[in-house]
């Protein structure tokens, strides 16, 4: 099973990765652990991948896929696969494309967590967290017991410079419209399905599951 995940920030990508994985039993290969992975390892690519890590600059096609391949051949790949925040542009996810054929393989879905921005607005900025022991609240899915005292410590809940309505509208943006060619482009090709993130957790799973049942 070739699985790629896709959803913006918030959607609650992380939690059906976890629910694919676990039934059944396939890799869950995030671009940041597959780049730790390589550093580790210390593959020619993995120390390319670092230099420019090093000096902040973005990795370059050419080794980001690479890297894929690499991660894609080890033998726990063998009876598939779930990707996650990769690819990201329309000329990485043709690599894949080519990558996959020459592997004799093909993507069998993309699916996407699909949840409106002004959703995920209400689920981003409502985070509140606890500078003293870190617990997280959420000012309307986890509460505190009294507004904005953490209950634990009756610290006062404090909201991360990231979860700022500006800071989340712009990432939001910005994801949306990486997002969006390559929707189209695996729309195209028929690997689409699109699940309602709306939806409580487990019914998401539920949606989720019974596409792949299909298989
Ligand atoms: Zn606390």
């Amino acid at each position: 099973m070739n699985l790629i995940l896709m959803g913006l920030p918030g959607a609650g990508k992380g939690t059906q990765a976890e629910k694919i994985v676990e039934k059944y039993q396939i890799p869950h290969i995030s671009t940041g652990d597959m780049f730790r992975l390589a550093m580790k390892e210390g593959t020619d690519l993995g120390k390319k991948a670092k230099t420019f890590m090093d000096q902040g600059a973005l990795v370059p096609d050419e080794v980001t896929i690479g890297i894929v391949r690499e991660r894609l051949t080890k033998a726990d790949c063998n009876g598939g696969f779930l990707l996650d925040g990769f690819p990201r542009t329309i000329a990485q996810a043709e690599a894949l494309e080519d990558l996959l054929h020459d592997m004799n393989r093909s993507l069998d879905y993309v699916v996407h967590v699909e949840v409106p921005q002004d959703q995920l607005m209400e689920r981003l900025t409502g985070r509140r967290i606890c500078p003293t022991c870190g617990t997280t609240y959420h000012v309307k899915f986890n509460p505190p017991k009294q507004e904005g005292i953490c209950d634990i410590d009756g610290s006062e809940l404090i909201q991360r410079e990231d979860d700022r309505p500006e800071t989340v509208a712009k990432r939001l943006e910005v994801n949306a419209e990486q997002t969006k060619p390559m929707l189209d482009f695996y729309h195209d090709k028929g690997y689409l399905v699109s699940i309602d993130g709306l939806q409580d957790i487990d019914k998401v799973f539920t949606d989720i599951d019974e596409k792949l049942q299909t298989l």
